[in-house]
Parts: C-alpha cells; sequence; structure tokens
C-alpha cells in the first residue's frame, strides 16, 4: 500500500479513538451541536478529496481513451459504475462525485500547458474545507450553463459570491451570513438567471420534450394522474383552481338571510378534494362548449353502461367507457341525471332489438333559463358559479320528472354527488327552487327560497324592506 493509504488508515483508527462516545443521549445541547458541528467539519475534508479521486477516476476513463479507459480495464462500463463498485455508493452519488470532482481539477489545454479549473474558486473553497460537497455541487450544477455563455469576469464574481454565501466568509461588513445549501440554491439559480439571459430556452426545449399528462392504472376504486406540465400551462390551471377556491367572502352571492342561519365556514372538503372538484367542474364545462373536436358527430360526453334493472333496484355498478374499474350507481344517477341517457335493449345473446332516442337532456335554452334564475350552486356558502354547475333533475327522471326548468336546478359536480348523502334537501315550489340544510346544519329548520341570482336577491331585499316600511308606525303627530 502507499504511504497516502497508510497515513489515511491510521487517521480512520485515530478518528475512531477520538470519536468512541459516551451516549449522546446525556450530551447538553451545546455540545451536541458542537460535535455536529465538528464532525462535518471533518466530513468537508473528506469529501473534497472524494470528489477529487473520483474527477481523476473518470477523467482516466474517457471515451477517448478506448480500451485502455480505466473504467474499461477493470471491467466497468463507465467511471460511475468503477466508483460505486469501488466505494459501495449509489449511482447517483458516484455521478454526483464525479461532476464536482471534473468541475473542480485542473485541466491541460491542447497544446500541453496547465489551466485551472472550472471552478477555480469552489476547488481552493473545496480543498480548503470550507465548503462540503452538498453546497459545492449546487453551485457547479447552477452555474454549469451560464459558465459556457457568461462573461468570465461576471462567472468568477458570481462564483465568489455563491462561495462567499455558503462559508460566511468575505472582506468585512459585506461579509454574509452563512447560508444552508437550499438557500444556496435559490442564490446560485438567480445568478444563473443573471448570467444567462437566454438562459430558460434550453430548459424550454428539454421541458417540450419531458411533459406529458397520463391516467394510470386503477387502484382502490381511484384512477391516478401524474405527469409534468409546462410552467405556463400550470400557471393556468393554478389560476382556474385559485378562482374557484377563494375564501367564500368575495362572491357577493350569499344573502344575508342565508349567511345568518348556516355557518358558511364549514367547509368540510380538503384543498385537494376542491381541487379535484374543480377538475370535474372544468372537463364537464368543456365538454359542454361545443368547441371541441366531437367523438362520432357526438360532444365528448362519458358513455356509461348500465342494467335498467340495477338503476331500479339501486344496486349494483356501471362501466363507463375509458376506465377499467366499475363506476358506482351513486355517480351513474349523477351522469343519467345530468348528460341524459339513450335506451338499449339486447337480446340474451347481446344483440340489439332496441334503440331509443336520447333523452333527459337539458337544452341550452332551458339551461340560459334555469342559470338566470338560479344564478349558482344552490347550496348556501358554495361559490361555483352557474357556468360550472350541472342541472339536477329534482324529481328523478326514473320517478317521472321532467326535463323541464320547473324540474331542473343548478348544483356543483360535488353537491350533486353527494345530493343523497349530504342531508341537502332540494325542491321545487311553485316553479321556484328551495332548499331545506341538514339537521346537524340546521335543526328544526325549514324550506326556504334559494337563489345565488343577484337579480333576484335584490328583488327579495327590496320586497322585503317594504313590508318592514309598510308595518312600521308612521311619525307621533
Ligand atoms: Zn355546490
Amino acid at each position: 500500500m502507499t504511504a497516502v493509504t497508510d497515513a489515511l488508515e491510521q487517521v480512520r483508527s485515530t478518528l475512531r479513538e477520538v470519536l468512541r462516545f459516551d451516549d449522546p443521549a446525556r450530551w447538553p445541547d451545546d455540545e451536541l451541536l458542537a460535535v455536529t458541528a465538528s464532525i462535518e467539519a471533518v466530513g468537508r475534508v473528506i469529501d473534497a478529496h472524494r470528489a477529487a479521486c473520483a474527477g481523476e477516476v473518470d477523467e482516466r476513463s474517457r471515451v477517448e481513451l478506448g480500451s485502455e479507459r480505466l473504467s474499461s480495464r477493470r471491467g466497468c462500463r463507465s467511471a460511475s459504475e468503477l466508483i460505486e463498485r469501488v466505494t459501495q455508493a449509489s449511482g447517483a452519488e458516484a455521478r454526483r462525485r464525479i461532476t464536482l470532482g471534473a468541475a473542480t481539477r485542473g485541466r491541460v489545454g491542447f497544446t500541453g500547458e496547465p489551466l485551472e479549473a472550472e471552478f477555480p474558486g469552489v476547488a481552493a473553497a473545496l480543498a480548503a474545507g470550507l465548503l462540503g460537497a452538498d453546497a459545492a455541487s449546487t453551485i457547479v450544477r447552477e452555474l454549469d450553463r451560464p459558465r459556457r455563455v457568461a462573461d468570465p469576469v461576471t462567472l468568477a464574481a458570481a462564483e465568489r459570491e455563491l462561495i462567499a454565501a455558503a462559508t460566511g466568509t468575505g472582506d468585512g461588513a459585506g461579509t454574509p451570513v452563512q447560508c444552508a445549501a437550499d438557500e444556496l440554491r435559490v442564490q446560485a439559480q438567480a445568478w444563473a438567471v443573471f448570467l444567462d439571459q437566454d438562459g430558460p430556452e434550453p430548459d424550454d426545449d428539454r421541458a417540450m420534450l419531458r411533459r406529458g399528462l397520463r391516467l394510470g392504472r386503477a387502484r382502490d376504486g381511484l384512477i391516478p394522474i401524474r405527469g409534468d406540465l409546462m410552467p405556463e400551462v400550470a400557471a393556468g390551471l393554478t389560476r382556474l383552481f385559485d378562482a374557484h377556491l377563494s375564501p367564500r367572502s368575495n362572491t357577493g352571492f350569499v344573502t344575508d338571510e342565508q349567511a345568518a342561519h348556516f355557518d358558511l365556514s364549514g367547509e368540510q372538503r380538503s384543498t385537494d378534494q376542491q381541487r379535484h372538484d374543480v377538475l370535474a367542474a372544468i372537463i364537464a364545462t368543456t365538454a359542454r362548449s361545443g368547441q371541441h373536436p366531437s367523438i362520432g358527430g357526438a360532444p365528448p360526453t362519458v358513455l356509461v353502461s348500465v342494467r335498467a334493472s340495477d338503476v331500479a333496484a339501486g344496486r349494483g355498478a356501471g362501466h363507463a367507457d375509458g376506465v377499467e374499474i366499475p363506476v358506482s350507481l351513486r355517480a351513474v344517477r349523477q351522469l343519467i341525471c345530468t348528460g341524459g341517457t339513450q335506451r338499449v335493449v339486447l337480446d340474451d345473446r347481446g344483440r340489439i332489438i332496441e334503440l331509443g332516442s336520447q333523452e333527459r337532456c337539458f337544452t341550452p335554452q332551458q339551461r340560459r333559463a334555469i342559470t338566470l334564475r338560479d344564478g349558482g350552486c344552490l347550496i348556501p356558502g358554495c361559490s361555483v358559479p352557474a357556468s360550472w354547475c350541472e342541472i339536477h333533475h329534482v324529481i328523478p327522471d326514473v320517478e317521472g320528472g321532467p326535463t323541464h326548468p320547473d324540474n331542473g336546478v343548478l348544483v356543483c359536480w360535488f353537491h350533486h354527488r353527494s345530493i343523497d348523502t349530504s342531508g341537502w334537501g332540494i325542491r321545487m315550489h311553485h316553479g321556484v327552487p328551495q332548499i331545506r340544510p341538514p339537521i346537524w346544519l340546521d335543526p328544526g329548520g325549514g324550506w326556504r327560497d334559494a337563489t345565488k341570482s343577484p337579480t333576484r336577491i335584490a328583488d327579495r331585499l327590496e320586497r322585503r324592506t317594504r313590508h318592514r316600511a309598510e308595518r312600521r308606525p308612521g311619525p307621533a303627530a
């Protein structure tokens, strides 16, 4: 073995002696933190040489050496694999050390003249044990792309500033407070943008290639959705979510009367659940808009098949085109209520023997009339606007309820989906929707006219004011 490995072996046994602690659980706080910092300082020295060794292994394994590559001679496909085998580190860690080592090692020019490292400041701070591998890697990673295009003087300044921020070193009063690696990343990204004004473009190209959205395999009765959105698409979606998840106070739809009766802050859905319901409304609105490609001449609505006998008996399940798991009868009823049905009768062998016409869909004209009357989701405290609502058949079609404005009210996806279980009652009274809150919200409460339509609310306020004024005794003579 070499002198260096012998010496390191001695350091290791000395360290093991020194660090043969008594139980850390008994240390006072200050001592625990002091030892934590000291061990980190020792680790930084080691980290610097881990990176240096990895950089050298990588250099000796560069592709142009062919069969003479160090990695090839040791039966490995790459420098990274060789380091993994020698150190038992993970592939990610081996690659990180190689990147750092390569960026901080001295180079040789075309004519054999020595050149300084790509990041000389980081190299010096690493070697001095001032900078940890974490912080050093962050600086190298974030400044690597701008390094190729930026003015060298400004680049050197950026490197110096970031090292000063990471180590808390510098001159005089301008010395920054030492920052942790995460904070350093934010600063380094800001510098990267400053150094490379055209910077986001290559990122954008990469992002365009990697963008995507997919529905996963069903699990526990749900379909997972995963993907990566372009930033501006995510921004648009966030805007839609925000618009519908904003605090109730700015909806302006809720009357004093309603507010007095119900605890409107009683939102029981999590934010994630609310976002899901907003997405449901986005999908329904979009399908209804008529501005999207049709599927076989029909707007892209969900096709669900269910047996009429199951709907009548209230058991079984439906099957929606495009998903592999069955949908509940509650969901089927909602889809029928909103989207209409077409009756298809099959014989025992599956042959179609009767095909009804499509029914039970409110026409756009009916929808406009209902929107004028109801103004939005009828449930008090719900801020979903009319254009995002579904139309609910108050008396279900199977019980003879007509598809007529006198039997259709606006409710949002969530309140429609939970209408059987939420405890909210909805009925029509001489063509005017009335709601009755659940007992837990309003014990002993009765039916009340419901609307979110600003003109109808104004009407009602005016009527009540007039009524009060008439009952008030006149001024004493
Ligand atoms: Zn609602």
